[in-house]
């Protein structure tokens, strides 16, 4: 008979912001909902929008859908840990979820564009771990926008006018995935995530662990 696991020996441990940006359609929101449910240690910071809502979201659970006017009061009250207009739209982090995730060491993901990823990373450098996903062609994102068949042409002909905009900045990430098959994506962005975790400057429990090491005597 295989003998038992042993529980996993649990060393405290910063949270991870995980930044995960894209043009629209190259397949970061399916990796990071696929991500979600694959890891129970991840939860996803809810954007708050001024874009109208598509009919397969929820309020409150894809974003937090505000007018113009409640957006800039947010803005106004310090509220959000960055923000960006995107294709004609803004788009911010609400603050408080994110500052309660990383006290409690519990890690976050984001997906957000080239503009937030840059102001947290200016914000909370050594948190951030950021990934950018590359189509395998402009041809194959432009059909997969189609695909979703969720936005009209003039939004989809707006998003693939600025995914050039959004690749450009490709260098100013950690790490560079290309989708060219999901699964194999996912695989990589899974892979990160747990080296990013075993990172040592990021396991402030393990002072503690490594002295009890040294401090066991087993005779
Ligand atoms: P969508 O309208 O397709 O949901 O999102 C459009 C773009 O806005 C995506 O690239 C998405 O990552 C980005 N985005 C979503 N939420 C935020 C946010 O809170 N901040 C920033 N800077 N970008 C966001």
């Amino acid at each position: 008979m295989k003998p038992a696991t042993p529980s996993p020996i649990k060393i405290a441990r910063r949270g991870l912001m995980l930044v995960i940006s894209s043009p629209s359609g190259a397949g970061k929101s399916t990796i990071a909902r696929n991500l979600l449910e694959a890891d129970p240690d991840m939860s996803i910071s809810v954007s708050v929008t001024t874009r109208q809502r598509r009919p397969s979201e929820i309020d409150g659970r894809h974003y937090h859908f505000k007018s113009i006017r409640e957006f800039e009061g947010l803005r106004a009250t310090d509220s959000l840990l960055e923000w960006a207009e995107v294709h004609g739209n803004f788009y911010g982090t609400p603050r408080d979820a994110v500052e309660a995730a990383m006290a409690a060491g519990r890690d976050m993901l984001f997906d957000i564009d080239w503009q937030g990823a840059q102001q947290l990373q200016e914000k909370m450098a050594g948190d951030v771990v950021s990934i950018f996903i590359l189509p395998p062609s402009m041809a194959e994102l432009q059909s997969r926008l189609h695909r979703r068949a969720e936005d009209s042409e003039e939004v989809i002909a707006t998003r693939l006018a600025n995914s050039r905009a959004e690749i450009e900045h490709w260098r100013e990430y950690d790490y560079i995935v290309l989708n060219d098959d999901l699964d194999r994506a996912f695989s990589a962005v899974r892979a990160i995530v747990e080296a990013e975790r075993l990172r040592r400057d990021r396991r402030p429990g393990l002072f503690e662990f490594v002295n009890g090491l040294l401090t066991e005597n087993p005779f």
